[in-house]
């Protein structure tokens, strides 16, 4: 049985696509907290970055630039948060590594 992330990716369930290449994928969250609140996932499953291993620090940094990009693409000028929510402390409710891109107003100190 595949993951919720994963079955977005295989397109069983729906999602709002805004980017996608052969390694990652990126779509808006279903419960955004800001006015930008995009997720970018890995096209592979790995569960958590705790679970990254050291052959992932490529695709580790690819999402990061593709989060980048993705704000220059929203125009998030005057800044914006990338959050990777990992374990239970960490708040991670969806075990398929995400991060959270957040924008378009802002953000508070510290998190919740
Ligand atoms: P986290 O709580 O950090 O693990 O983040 C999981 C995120 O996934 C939350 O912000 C949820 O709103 C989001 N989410 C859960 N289900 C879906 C879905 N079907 N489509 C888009 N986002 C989702
Ligand atoms: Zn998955």
């Amino acid at each position: 049985m595949s993951c919720l992330f994963c079955r977005i990716i295989e397109g069983n369930i729906p999602s709002t696509a805004v980017y996608q290449d052969e390694q990652c994928y990126a779509f808006n969250d279903i419960d955004p907290k800001a006015p930008v609140h995009v997720l970018v996932i890995p096209r592979r499953h790995i569960a958590s970055l705790a679970h990254a291993e050291p052959g992932d620090e490529a695709l580790l940094g690819r999402l990061l630039a593709v989060a980048a990009e993705i704000a220059r693409q929203k125009a998030l000028g005057n800044g914006y948060r990338v959050t990777i929510s990992t374990g239970r402390d960490g708040g991670q409710t969806v075990e398929h590594l995400h991060l959270h891109l957040l924008g378009g107003r802002p953000m508070g100190w510290p998190p919740g």
